[in-house]
């Protein structure tokens, strides 16, 4: 079979949330850039996957800009109106009063529009079968599509796939899941349902028991044959014993979390295939209660599932740098920092550049879900879903910026990412405010709750639990 050819400086492989960020940075730097997904649509998770509620308003660089586009339509609000209380609610910490919700179908050609007009070249439709690479140095991906197969051949690639599908074909070394001992997340579907009546389910929501019986009652009548109790001990991302549900940007929307899948591997297909039958499963049979026993969803319909059944971690790459638990829990900064964990609109914690650069593989950037960290360990328990892991949307558009901009200035200057002069890739990503200063930092955190706490009183208090909770787990010192 020929093989078609495809030339740029550099190629970004995953046109989700981390890849459309690095695309764009690199092309505006003068880079020519392809950007390559396997579906018809930008945005990964952020638009086809329904993670359409961000519980980090994004405060700086490119995240920022997508967002502030959203808004300047009103395909983006804040949803303030969250009552963090309410137990129907899948938020239900302080924070997030701090949601914003947006139309996931504006989104795409929010990012369609922003990825052309940064000069990006677009190759979508095209699923990415493995890596070009000799020895230890990757040349490109490969990639097959309606029009047959082809190489793309690059100075750079950048590896977006969440799962490390690049480095992994490549050979680069990775661990699985983001402890020490490998154990995954579980899988989601996300649904957005329409025709929901909010006023009647806040109405209902304040009474915790209601909703505790409707569901004992549920199970006991066989009407929710999938729903586990949700232990506080369990040690990767727990199910959803209950409808969990946030508001959307539209009034009778909902965002479900609707069907949880756990033991199952986002690498192994034979696991996907069954993580999206039984999800579908679980969800109709949430829906199916939703609208029978609680007020508000009698009418309510599915408007959209999930492109694909939501993989929350697969491969993690071993970069240069690993960023830790401990890193998140004593909020560490690093030299060497160019991206962040965002919780509620602040950095809570820097990234440093080595967790985006492969320890030993050459030619490679990795961004968003792939980069190097390993923020948990299994004895952690259920804070490790709810706070401590690094996966939230807003970080992960920094590690995108940061690692297309890396990419752009080591092919300007003709070094291997790893050779890279970080300060002055720092002084770059100031220079397109994706970076925060000190004092930028101190008025993000002064931003009030609404219990007047401010967010760094909330996550002070916040981390100091979690180091007590490890404490008692014999997990922290
Ligand atoms: C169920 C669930 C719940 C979540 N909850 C939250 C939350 O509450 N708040 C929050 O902020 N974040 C949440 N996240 C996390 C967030 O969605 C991810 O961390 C984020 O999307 C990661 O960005 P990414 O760019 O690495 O991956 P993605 O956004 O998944 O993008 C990866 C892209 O690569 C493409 N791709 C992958 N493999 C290939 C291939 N072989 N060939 C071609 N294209 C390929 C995909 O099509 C996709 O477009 C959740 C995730 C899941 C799954």
């Amino acid at each position: 079979m020929r093989m078609g050819h495809i030339n740029a400086q550099v190629v970004v492989a995953g046109g989700g949330v981390a890849g459309c960020a690095a695309a764009i940075a690199a092309a505006r730097l003068g880079c020519d850039t392809v950007l390559v997904d396997r579906f018809g649509f930008l945005g990964g998770m952020f638009t086809g996957g329904n993670m359409v509620v961000l519980n980090s308003p994004p405060t700086a660089g490119i995240g920022r800009e997508i967002m502030a586009a959203l808004e300047a339509t009103g395909d983006a609000r804040r949803c303030p109106d969250d009552p963090p209380n309410y137990p129907i609610f899948h938020y239900r910490s302080e924070y997030s009063t701090m949601n914003v919700v947006y139309d996931a179908e504006a989104a795409k050609l929010v990012l369609h529009r922003m990825v052309r007009a940064a000069g990006v070249r677009l190759l979508l439709h095209s699923f990415i079968t493995g890596a070009l690479a000799e020895r230890d140095t990757v040349r490109g991906i490969v990639v097959a599509n309606k029009s047959g197969q082809q190489i793309v051949e690059g100075q750079l690639v950048i590896d977006a796939t969440a799962d490390a599908d690049v480095a992994a074909s490549a050979g680069a070394a990775f661990r699985k899941g983001q402890t020490e001992q490998g154990i995954l997340f579980a899988m989601t579907m996300l649904v957005r349902l329409s025709h929901v009546h909010w006023p009647s389910i806040s109405e209902y929501s304040t009474t915790d028991p209601g909703l505790d019986r409707a569901i004992a009652a549920a199970i006991e009548r066989g009407e929710l044959p999938y729903y586990k109790p949700r232990a506080r001990a369990m040690t990767n991302y727990w199910g959803h014993p209950r409808p969990e549900l946030s508001h959307l940007v539209y009034d009778d929307e909902a965002l479900l979390w609707g069907g949880t899948v756990e033991g199952v591997d986002g690498t192994d297909v034979a696991d996907l295939t069954r993580a999206e039958g039984e999800a579908r499963e679980q969800l109709m049979s949430e829906l199916a209660f939703l609208r029978k026993h609680i007020p508000g969803f009698k009418k309510a319909k599915i408007e959209a599932s999930s492109v694909s059944i939501g993989v929350r971690d697969t491969r993690h790459v071993i970069g240069v740098s690993t960023l830790t638990g401990a890193d998140i829990l004593e909020r560490r900064s690093f030299p060497d920092e160019v991206a962040f964990n965002m919780k509620g609109g602040v950095p809570v914690n820097g990234i440093p550049y080595g967790c985006l650069v492969p320890q030993a593989t050459e030619g490679l950037l990795v961004a968003g879900n792939c980069i190097s960290v390993i923020p948990g360990s299994t004895s952690m328990g259920s804070q490790l879903g709810s706070f401590n892991n690094l996966k939230d949307i807003p970080s992960m558009w920094t590690t995108g910026e940061a690692a297309g901009t890396a990419a752009a200035l080591a092919v300007e200057a003709a070094v291997s990412p790893r050779n890279l002069d970080v300060q002055a890739l720092r002084g770059q990503l100031f220079k397109q405010g994706a970076m925060f200063t000190p004092e930028r930092v101190r008025e993000l955190e002064a931003v009030q709750l609404p219990s007047g706490r401010t967010i760094r009183q909330y996550y002070d208090d916040e981390l100091t639990s979690m180091k007590d909770h490890w404490r008692r787990l014999g997990a922290w010192k």
